[in-house]
């Protein structure tokens, strides 16, 4: 049930006066729940509560915090069909895609149990001593990996499972040992409230530290900015703008105390379809990056953004099948009036750039807030010329860029900024002959795809989710898969500790059998 309160701690609370309800996208309704904003009082008391769980928290057993995440994906499993009906009449997104995210949210909170069931994640590394090493002695040093403390984590419009309240920023700050407070985002309150009940249910069952999670309302930027300035969080999770994680960031970095934050802020995705493949393929290409496009009506940070192509006749042959591909798709609702304006009014940006030219654009609104599809191109000189050009246009939207060589091609690519993903689509013959390209593409991103699209994102060890800026603030961690759990963990070296008073993955036991870097070997076994 929503109740549209904070929930702070164990307590929920609505003490401001300050507050919104969410709309349904598709019937340009507001729902029936009030949200009440979080006041200054109540952040400070999500983040004090944080605060002083940070220590206990920190100290719970892998085998307690992973209980902990199992706990609370049976929660929210739990909610049954209430959450999906919710979340439906929040995003305008469909049942299929919502019972899908919740089987992904689920699995992270899952994923991260298991992290904690090895344990390895805290890289113990051991260097033993050499009191008779010459000239100097060597003293034992043994380091691990430590929660940096309580995390702010802002939830995503496009993801309101898997990336906000208890979706992967939460639960790898979680299974980190840090405490986590959500800013909520106002588009999808009621989805967050519920979760963020099941989290507190399953903290209560695993009797967690009260203030191990908070979940506050806000509708407006201050919720967020107060707990980005407070300073007693420590980290922050971000997706979404480029100008919100970008603000953000630059808040962290003013700070008396400068904190991370690692915010995922959209890309572009160039997809390269490279000459022969064209000759062989067009048709399938042209009808997977259709679907692509229009995957979830374009709102993935994912999105196929730029299409890039030798000029000739398999190109325009290409892009005739990908407009007629592309206008067989039904337009589906986007998330918010707000997302369905900013869309629209980015994609009259695109078509008033000199030299864009129309190759596909649904033309009739057939409810509200549709996203409908276009493709756009332009010559590859006037992409270069123009900076604006390359810009997110988040929505169905792509931009196809006519090279008229390879050499045209590689110094357009050598102009696109950090991208989360890169695809270069050819045949197995032809892409031996492009590693200069190649090579070009994989220094500006996170994961460079081979004939594949880019959305569609695995949950795995080594998914690598996060790209140079501006896709993302630190392109040397993932916001996905098991990895996006170094975020929020920092080393700390023990110098000549006595063995008792060690942290037991240091210990020469090695009690919780851990995969450990000893003396530079790694193994399983004790000292
Ligand atoms: P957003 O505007 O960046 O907002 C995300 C969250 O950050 C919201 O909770 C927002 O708070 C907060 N925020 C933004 N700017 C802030 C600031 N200066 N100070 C404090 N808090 C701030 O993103 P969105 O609402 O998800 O969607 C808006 C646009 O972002 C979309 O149209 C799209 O262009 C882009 N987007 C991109 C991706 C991607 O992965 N590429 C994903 C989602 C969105 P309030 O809204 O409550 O003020």
């Amino acid at each position: 049930m929503q109740d549209g309160k904070n929930i702070i701690g164990y307590d929920r609370t609505r003490r401001g006066s300050v507050t919104f309800r969410t709309i349904n996208p598709i019937l340009n309704t507001e729902n029936d729940t009030i949200f009440y904003e979080a006041t200054p009082e109540e952040v400070e008391q999500a983040v004090t509560l944080a605060h002083q769980a940070t220590h206990f928290f920190g100290e719970t057993t892998h085998k307690e915090r992973a209980e902990f995440l199992r706990a609370i994906a049976d929660e929210i499993m739990a909610l049954g069909d209430e959450l999906i009906t919710v979340y439906c009449s929040e995003t305008g997104l469909p049942e299929g895609r919502a019972k899908g995210e919740r089987g992904r949210t689920v699995n992270q909170l899952k994923l991260y149990a298991g992290l904690l069931d090895d344990g390895s994640y805290v890289e113990a590394s051991i260097d033993t001593a050499k009191p008779d090493r010459k000239p100097i002695p060597k003293e034992d040093l043994r380091k691990m990996m430590f929660p940096l403390g309580p995390v702010a984590v802002f939830g995503a419009s496009n993801f309101p499972l898997a990336y906000s309240s208890a979706g992967g920023d939460t639960a790898s700050a979680l299974a980190a040992g840090c405490p986590v407070i959500v800013k909520g985002h106002p588009m999808h309150a009621g989805t967050g409230n519920m979760v963020s009940s099941a989290i507190v249910s399953a903290a209560r069952k695993s009797a967690m530290p009260e203030g191990v999670f908070s979940h506050l309302n806000s509708k407006g930027h201050a919720v967020g900015e107060s707990l980005v300035k407070h300073p007693l969080i420590k980290a922050v999770g971000f997706t979404g703008s480029h100008g919100g994680g970008r603000a953000l960031f630059n808040m962290a970095a003013e700070r008396k105390e400068p904190i991370p934050v690692f915010a995922e802020m959209g890309s572009v995705n160039p997809v390269v379809l490279l000459p022969e493949i064209l000759k062989e393929e067009k048709e399938k290409w042209a009808k997977t990056l259709a679907g692509s496009v229009t995957l979830g009506s374009g709102q993935f940070c994912t999105n196929p953004g730029i299409m890039m192509g030798i000029k000739g006749s398999e190109l325009d042959q290409f892009s005739e099948i990908l407009a007629n591909e592309i206008m067989e798709i039904t337009p589906t609702s986007m998330l918010h009036p707000d997302i369905a304006e900013k869309y629209d009014e980015g994609k009259k940006m695109m078509r008033a750039q000199d030299g864009t030219e129309v190759v596909a654009e649904w033309g009739e609104q057939t409810q509200s807030n549709t996203g409908r599809q276009t493709i756009l191109k332009v010559k590859a000189s006037q992409f270069r010329e123009n900076p604006k050009l390359h810009q997110e246009v988040f929505g169905p939207f792509s931009l196809l860029v006519e090279c008229v060589n390879i050499e045209d091609l590689e110094r357009s690519v050598a102009l696109i900024e950090g991208q989360l993903t890169a695809s270069i689509i050819g045949t197995a013959d032809e892409l031996k002959g492009y590693d200069f390209l190649i090579g070009q593409l994989r220094d500006r991103v996170g994961r460079l795809i081979f004939n594949g699209v880019p959305t569609g994102v695995e949950v795995c060890a080594s998914m690598q989710h996060g790209g140079p800026y501006p896709s993302t603030t630190d392109s040397r961690f993932t916001a996905v898969g098991e990895d996006a759990i170094k975020r929020w963990l920092r080393p700390v070296c023990f110098q000549n500790c006595p063995d008792a008073l060690l942290p037991v993955a240091l210990q020469n036991a090695n009690p919780l059998n851990l995969l450990r870097r000893v003396d530079g070997s790694l193994t399983h076994a004790k000292i």
